[in-house]
């Protein structure tokens, strides 16, 4: 291997890797559209549920109302009946039983209209209460709406770009030696198979050395070092980061990186 073949296999790794970085950077985003759009959906479901919530509890008062109603109306009919009852009497007695159960229906019937009055106050504000948890909940479910139709867009406008990366990445990996090629899939497979490894993938397997520091651990490469990679002879590893050192050339007519 020459050493020019290598320098420019270096550069060819480094350009491959920096189509990775933008592969990685897609992926991670078409993973994370679908987590937002989830979150809007559980936002539009938290709404729904308080309507229903406060809907059930307008439903209760209503449903006490028209008890507490048909409560008034029976007693309207005993009362009635006690009123008969008492013009066809015979006895003092009879007459005052009969005038103490109606008086016992009087204050049955109080009781229940202060009732009925504290429950129309409930059912007022529960309906305030209601008709804006509706408003909030429309609001939220529209805007919810177009926030996901755009990330949806968004998630095949990604896909698209994906898969035309892809395709161009497959075109342009026939130009890397398939010893370099390996070297560097084993080391983005052995990265990406843990969650911490995934960012180290990102930042990359081959090292930009530029102004004599390694542009990745951001560490002076030591001149022996430098001087050996600038030779181009055979792969150099950064001593700090262990990353595979594509240096600046000896020379500035040569182009980099
Ligand atoms: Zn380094």
């Amino acid at each position: 291997m020459s050493n020019e073949s290598l320098r420019q296999q270096l550069a060819l790794l480094y350009q491959l890797q920096e189509r990775d970085s933008e592969l990685l950077s897609i992926h991670q985003k078409l993973q994370d559209i679908p987590r937002q759009i989830a979150q809007l959906e559980a936002g539009v479901t938290k709404y729904a549920e308080e309507v229903n919530v406060k809907s059930a509890e307008l439903a209760e008062v209503e449903k006490q109302q028209r008890a507490k109603n048909a409560e008034l109306e029976m007693n309207a009919e005993q009362r009635e009946k006690y009123k008969n009852e008492q013009r066809s009497v015979t006895s003092n007695e009879a007459y005052t039983a009969l005038e103490r159960q109606i008086e016992f229906l009087d204050d049955k019937d109080a009781e229940a209209e202060d009732i009925i009055l504290n429950l129309m106050e409930d059912n007022d504000r529960l309906k305030a209460e209601l008709e804006e948890l509706e408003a909030k909940a429309k609001e939220k479910k529209e805007n919810a709406d177009t926030d996901t139709q755009q990330l949806q867009q968004g998630l095949r406008t990604l896909a698209a770009e994906r898969d035309e990366k892809m395709k161009a990445r497959k075109a342009f990996l026939p130009q890397i030696d398939k010893i370099r090629r390996d070297e560097y899939h084993r080391w983005m497979k052995a990265q990406l198979a843990s969650q911490t490894g995934a960012a180290r993938a990102k930042a990359g397997f081959i090292a930009l050395g530029k102004d004599g520091t390694c542009s990745t651990c951001q560490i002076a490469i030591q001149p022996q070092t430098l001087k050996e990679a600038q030779k181009y002879e055979k792969p150099v590893y950064c001593s700090s980061c262990k990353r595979l050192l594509y240096v600046e050339p000896a020379t500035p007519d040569i182009p980099f990186p």
